[in-house]
């Protein structure tokens, strides 16, 4: 029996004339994605990504698995081909859920009938094949309201499919389609999970990353680089940008009062990362800031670091508990290496009292008794670049 995958849109299905440039997106990342797994033919039509295996014989598990992770995708599942006759519609349902309906009780029929030159009507359709089901498998009933399966049959331009469950695609817009961004991305359980957000809404990702040796380890630097390969699956190609920054957060503990270390670090860190943005055209900067999490993160904390942002800082997960965040972070299994215990360089020289909620006069003031602009000029120019592909 002939095997696709079937991807439907998501909110990409809306879009009007410029759907094509979505389309050929999504195309190119899931080619991209599915490339390892062997020789696949992707088509669309109607708003669904049709990928058609090469050999007849090749395992869609994995398939699924990897266009899942793919955003722009509402939701997908495995179908089995058939020709537009009823007869052949019925004969592969049978044979090709056999598995599914021996080990369900209840059930229904739904019939998509996108070529309305089809003979038999939708309900026509249902009606027979659900007659033809329960005889072949008589330990079912029909519910209509709660099956526990939906034998789906649609029938389209070329041929008709016939599936079960449909799984939930990741959503979202194809990545790249809404340019790039720069993500602030440190060891913690926030920053990839703002990154993944920012991702979904189409945000192609780089990611920059602030060490301070010897008072951080390699060890700190290579598990960022590890959620950088995690977050590949999701975000694709990702250039991982490392900056040295031990000189300027020693510049600072000599030259400021200890009270704005992290907030004038910080101004420093938006600093750094949007002149690199700028390099890479990227539009915008992305961190993993929630209101309250911490002194850094009050709404006046906050201002004083966007103070000196030139491009919008988008902050995904503003508003969102920690529970809420370590959901995200388990479901795209990123949690496990952000709480391995390694040091970050914004636990290097923290204040024992930080102003929470400071002035940005203060701040400024603060900043301005000693010239950074030498040592940021040269972590920009030290600052060393590798890329990330998933695989
Ligand atoms: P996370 O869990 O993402 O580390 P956090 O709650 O620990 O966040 P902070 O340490 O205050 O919060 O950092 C706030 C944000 O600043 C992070 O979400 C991240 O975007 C950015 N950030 C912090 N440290 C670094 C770093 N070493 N390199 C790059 N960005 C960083
Ligand atoms: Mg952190």
């Amino acid at each position: 029996m002939k095997e696709v995958v079937l991807a439907k849109y998501g909110e990409m299905a809306l879009k009007g004339l410029n759907k094509r440039t979505f389309e050929d997106m999504l195309t190119k990342n899931i080619k991209r994605r599915i490339k390892p797994l062997g020789s696949f033919i992707c088509t669309t039509a109607q708003s669904t990504m049709y990928i058609t295996p090469n050999d007849e014989n090749a395992d869609l598990s994995d398939v699924v698995d990897r266009v899942g992770k793919i955003f722009g995708i509402a939701t997908l599942c495995r179908a089995c081909v058939c020709e537009k006759d009823f007869g052949d519609i019925a004969e592969k349902s049978v044979e090709y859920l056999a598995d599914t309906l021996n080990n369900a009780r209840t059930f229904k029929v739904n019939a998509k009938r996108a070529d309305k030159t089809f003979p038999m009507k939708s309900p026509e359709i249902c009606m027979e094949l659900g007659g033809i089901l329960l005889e072949k498998f008589p330990h079912l009933t029909v519910d209509v309201k709660n099956p526990q399966v939906t034998v789906t049959v649609e029938i389209r331009d070329t041929n008709a499919y016939v599936h079960g469950e449909n799984l939930k695609g990741a959503g979202g817009l194809p990545v790249g389609s809404s340019g790039k961004a720069m993500l602030l991305l440190s060891g913690g359980i926030d920053s990839p999970v703002a990154g993944w957000m920012m991702a979904k809404r189409g945000v192609h990702i780089e990611a920059i990353h602030y060490v301070s040796p010897p008072y951080t380890s390699d060890r700190a630097q290579l598990k960022v680089e590890q959620l950088c390969d995690k977050l590949t699956d999701y975000c694709g190609g990702i250039a991982f940008h490392c900056v040295p920054f031990t000189e300027i957060q020693e510049a600072i503990k000599d030259n400021c009062p200890e009270e704005f270390f992290t907030i004038i670090m910080r101004r420093l860190m938006m600093e750094i990362a949007q002149r690199i943005a700028a390099k890479d055209n990227c539009l915008a900067l992305i961190t993993g800031e929630s209101v309250g999490q911490v002194a850094s993160q009050t709404m006046a904390a906050i201002a004083c670091t966007d103070a000196v942002c030139r491009i919008p800082v988008f902050r995904p997960l503003v508003g969102m508990d920690k529970t809420e965040i370590i959901e995200i972070a388990r479901k795209i299994d990123t949690f496990e290496t952000s709480t391995l215990p390694y040091e970050d360089c914004c636990t290097v020289f923290t204040p024992r009292h930080p102003k929470v909620r400071p002035q940005l006069s203060d701040v400024e003031k603060a900043q301005n008794s000693f010239d950074f602009e030498p040592l940021i000029q040269k972590a920009v120019k030290n600052t060393e670049m590798k890329t990330f592909n998933f695989n």
